[in-house]
């Protein structure tokens, strides 16, 4: 460590504020060079202050103040002190008016925090600090202010003037200027503030809530992309819907409005009636999103939506509790995609995620609880652990008490709670009073980190079959509550005992009688709990659990686990350097998938899936990335010779699936047919590409031009590279299609994809400033192409190392959010090891790092 250090902050030091803001109006003159904000603040000293002290202090980060007055009267420069995060103001009464004035340059902005531009449109961002890069405040998510705010800007260029709640007035001014005033009447934490100005074109809609209300419903983007809107405007009717019928939550403004853009860090953000969206989660057309995208839109649209009350009503008392609102949120947006667009496929997309990145996350140095207990910078705890993990968890709890109860528990909850800032406590002791248990176990999965794990062993005698779980510890781990679904399948494929097993014990037995052979134990179904499963299974009984486990999420975890076993020996064989041939078992439990219609297509798509190279990296103890690779490549050859007939008889029935709609069938349809035409791709016959550059020429829809582009990108076809070139002048206008593109080049497994990557950089589709660009390029790289990107020279991480180090100049967490590669080196062999190493070294060494990447950087080396 050096002694200069970032300061780390303790959940333990929590106090709360001594003063209150209780209302706030801001006037905003927008100019992109120098916009002046003037804001009038209602301040009182707050009633659960915890000392005397008479001094205020705002936050306010590199703000250039003006004027500064109380009640009326302006402030001698030696009654306050401003430093470069703050503005101290000594002797301050208990009951006072607050004005200040401050100068920032939205155009010098590009931390994409605060108020900045893309694409000539003015936008913020303040969760978690951006608020204090726009004007002096006390900003911290238990202060909760009624906000009025005036934006005054030119009116040819920024037609679209917007910010949180109701529309109170507008007029127009001289000089071409025009204003409109905009006033929420909840009281909200400043990180929920927005303000949007534009030349925007809109989509309209209406929605009537069970009670009465009309909303109107707005979706604002460039006016060339309006087209694109349709998808996320009846996306957020459904998810309104759901969320009525499912827990009685409605929606308690006149309006609703949401903005995408195109320089955003994140995905979405809740802001109070005006979400600001990252343009690839919210834009979405046949010719330029795929299947997964318009689902993503979906699930995006209703998270942003959930949050108007697991965030926004209901609040964060601390940034330590950001796993409250976002588990909250992403359980409902779980169950509403898989009630509303599918189970098996919206669940098993849930598990993948926490397998491969989750899993990962808590295996390597950056491992942290869903309720953190320090953080240096709270922006790089935007995780997968405080998102995936948090649902997961909440999720247990309707497992354990059931549905309805879990629903009782959120109402509940959200009516106790409702305009407050609360903690994990509040959301737990609302669960014990309803449920009459008590949770003190249970609240350890908020506050452990790591994956756990059960050891099941079982055994068959006298009828009697016993199932013996063990909860597997280290010295630092307490026992947790968990809820292991399970069944039990008899070899003629009958499943029994269908029921719920309560682990809270270091060691639990569970003896099922009257069997007259040992049934298959089908263990975790539906991924009750986020937990790993250590049993032995022959590839026999997984074939069994594959072809009739009525738990469609365990029949494909069969597959999958079939498929990651038989990889996992076959790289054993590769170390030995023993030649290798694919089981039987294999492609004869695929060929049932294929052939038997008892599989919906959609979930014989995932069953046949092999499972990607990060997910074989996760069941590995010692990553060996050659290996793992060639035996990946080797088994889909194997696989695709073995089923060429199956494959191309069902590639040919799911053709049938046009005109192109997005039924849940024919959504189904399209990712067999694909998956079919990515085994028989390694074939690399004459034959097979001629299907392939058909479906490239005939495609209706990006899901099938993409597969295509993908399969023959990675082929050995002649005229591979010529192709893929042509895709970039048909799409260069569209920016979601500029990121397929940028993505398709970074995933090409042959060798030479870094030095390809590292040419993209130099290109206009590329802008490193634009984050879509950069994870489409550089994350997509480092993260999936692992044999490229761990090439035994060390290339590859050199490659990420450079990006952050010219990234956090300007971007702190986004160089913050790509260098997660670097820090998960741990299973890797020594060499690898030691080059990642030196790299994290060299970030830290070489220019002083931000926050953000000092504390990753930090906690990754050793
Ligand atoms: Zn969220």
């Amino acid at each position: 460590m050096k002694n200069n250090a970032p300061q780390t902050i303790f959940l333990k030091d929590y106090t709360p504020s001594d003063f209150l803001v209780e209302s706030a109006e801001l006037q905003f003159t927008l100019d992109p060079k120098e916009t002046l904000v003037d804001t009038k603040l209602w301040i009182k000293r707050n009633p659960a202050a915890t000392t005397n002290d008479k001094s205020l202090m705002l936050d306010g980060v590199n703000l250039d103040l003006q004027a500064i007055q109380i009640d009326g009267t302006p402030l001698a420069t030696n009654n306050y002190q401003t430093t470069p995060e703050n503005l101290t103001i000594f002797q301050v009464p208990d009951n006072f008016v607050l004005e200040t004035q401050v100068k920032i340059h939205p155009d010098k902005n590009f931390t994409l925090s605060g108020l900045y531009l893309s694409n000539n449109i003015f936008c913020t961002q303040n969760e978690p600090h951006g608020f204090r890069h726009i004007t002096y405040f006390i900003d911290r998510p238990d202060i909760l202010t009624k906000f009025t705010a005036t934006i005054i800007a030119d009116k040819t260029k920024y037609p679209v003037l917007l910010s949180n709640g109701n529309l109170i007035a507008t007029s127009d001014l001289s000089n071409n200027l025009h204003s409109t005033t905009w006033q929420d009447p909840f009281p909200k934490s400043a990180y929920l503030f927005a303000l949007v100005a534009g030349n925007l074109g809109q989509i309209e809609d209406h929605y009537t809530t069970t009670s009465g209300r009309k909303v109107t419903l707005r979706i604002f983007t460039e006016t060339r992309q309006l087209d694109q809107c349709h998808h996320a405007m009846a996306s957020l009717k459904q998810a309104m819907a759901w969320e009525e019928q499912t827990f009685g939550l409605e929606y308690d403004l006149d309006i609703y409005q949401i903005v995408a853009i195109n320089d955003f860090n994140f995905g979405a953000m809740e802001n109070k009636s005006l979400n600001i969206f990252n343009s690839s989660c919210l834009l979405a057309s046949p010719s330029t999103a795929t299947d997964a995208d318009f689902n993503r839109v979906t699930s995006v649209v209703a998270h942003e939506y959930f949050h108007n009350w697991t965030g926004n009503r209901a609040t964060c008392r601390d940034w330590f509790q950001i796993g409250l609102k976002e588990g909250l949120t992403s359980v409902r947006e779980q169950l509403f995609m898989e009630e509303v667009h599918g189970y098996p496929i919206n669940r098993i997309n849930s598990i993948k995620l926490m397998r491969t990145k989750q899993f990962a996350e808590d295996s390597g140095p950056l491992s942290h609880p869903i309720r953190l207990q320090s953080y240096i910078e709270v922006n790089n705890f935007y995780t997968v652990t405080i998102y995936e993990k948090g649902a997961e968890v909440a999720r247990m709890l309707a497992t354990i008490f059931g549905k309805a109860t879990f629903q009782h528990t959120m109402q509940e909850f959200l009516t106790k709670f409702d305009g407050q800032a609360v903690t994990i406590e509040d959301f737990l002791q609302t669960a014990e009073s309803i449920t009459k248990t008590d949770l003190t176990q249970f609240k350890l999965w908020y506050d452990q980190a790591g994956t756990p794990t059960l050891t099941i062993t079982d055994e068959f005698a006298n009828n009697i079959y016993t199932l013996k779980i063990k909860q597997k510890l280290d010295n630092t781990k307490k026992e947790l509550h968990i809820p292991l679904s399970i069944g039990l399948v008899s070899t003629n494929g009958e499943n029994t005992q269908t029921e719920t097993l309560i682990i809270n014990q270091t060691e639990q037995t569970f003896p099922f009688p009257n069997f007259t052979s040992k049934p298959t134990p089908s263990l975790l179904r539906g991924f009750s709990a986020p937990i790993k499963i250590e049993h032995k299974y022959s590839d026999e009984e997984l074939v069994l659990l594959m072809c009739h486990d009525q738990d469609p999420i365990n029949a494909w975890d069969a597959s999958q686990q079939l498929m990651t076993n038989i990889a996992l020996r076959l790289v054993e064989n590769f170390d030995a350097k023993q030649t290798f041939t694919l089981p039987q078992t294999l492609a004869q439990a695929c060929k049932t998938v294929i052939s038997n219609n008892k599989f919906d297509p959609a979930l014989a798509a995932q069953m046949l899936q092999l499972p990607t190279e990060s997910y074989l990296h996760e069941a590995s103890q010692k990553i060996d990335i050659e290996a793992i690779h060639a035996v990946s490549e080797f088994m889909k050859v194997e696989l695709a010779k073995a089923l060429k007939y199956e494959l191309l008889e069902a590639y040919q029935n799911s053709c049938a699936a046009r005109p192109y709609d997005l039924s849940a069938v024919s959504i189904g349809k399209r990712s067999l047919k694909n998956l079919c035409l990515y085994y028989l791709m390694h074939l690399n016959t004459p034959e097979v590409f001629d299907v392939c550059l058909q479906q490239l020429e005939q495609a209706d829809n990006l899901t099938d031009t993409l597969a295509a582009l993908a399969a023959l990108s990675n082929s050995t076809y002649p005229q591979r590279e010529h192709i893929l070139e042509s895709y970039y002048p048909r799409w260069q206008e569209q920016p979601n299609l500029v990121d397929k593109w940028l993505a398709l080049n970074a995933t090409i497994k042959l060798p030479g994809t870094l030095q390809r990557v590292q040419k993209l950089i130099q290109y206009p589709a590329f802008n490193i400033k634009n984050p879509n660009n950069v994870y489409a390029l550089v994350r997509t790289f480092c993260e999936n192409n692992h044999v490229n990107f761990h090439d035994v020279t060390g290339a590859g991480y050199k490659f990420l190392a450079d990006q952050v180090l010219t990234i956090d100049k300007f971007n702190p967490q986004l160089a913050a959010r790509i260098v997660t590669p670097l820090t998960q080196g741990s299973n890797l062999d020594p060499k690898r090891q030691q080059l990642l190493q030196g790299q994290l070294i060299r970030i830290n060494q070489e220019s002083k790092p931000s926050k953000n990447v000092y504390e990753i950087v930090n906690k990754a080396i050793n």
